[in-house]
Formats: structure tokens, sequence, C-alpha cells
């Protein structure tokens, strides 16, 4: 069991968040290459350690939010502020 610490609600089992995805690299230009738009879209990055998420306080106070969280042990390392 994941505990997730929501900024308003405080630590909160796994089951009451969404996963959000990752925080990706920004969104190309009208200028960038074919191949810049098909990483954008297509290309998924499983990075492994600390990884930047958003998550959705979903069955809760509704809020979103980022934390820090190490892909291979699940600890949260760096909790919202
Ligand atoms: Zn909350």
């Amino acid at each position: 069991m994941l505990l997730i610490p929501c900024p308003f609600c405080g630590a909160r089992n796994e089951t009451e968040f969404v996963y959000g995805g990752p925080v990706g690299p920004d969104r190309p230009g009208t200028d960038a290459s074919d191949d810049a738009w098909r990483d954008y879209l297509f290309v998924v990055p499983n990075p492994t350690g600390p990884v930047q998420e958003r998550w959705w306080h979903a069955r809760g106070c509704g809020d979103w939010f980022t934390i820090w969280r190490n892909t291979v042990t699940h600890d949260i390392v760096e909790r919202p502020k």
C-alpha cells in the first residue's frame, strides 16, 4: 500500500487517488520536426529512480498536486508544498 501525501488532506491510501502520469517535456513548438512530435506524442518515458508525477485526489478533496516518487522503491522523496 502506498501512502500519498495530499497537501490538503495529509497522508491517504493510494486507492483514493488517480495517477496523472509523469511530468513530461514541454509541448514542441509549431516549427518542431516530425521526430520531435512523434517522441512527444508516443514515446512514454519509463525511468528508474526519482520521477516527478502528477496525482489527483479524486476520492478526497479533488486537488491536483505533484510529488517526486522513486519508481524502484516507491518511496515519496519530495512531498507537495
Ligand atoms: Zn486531498
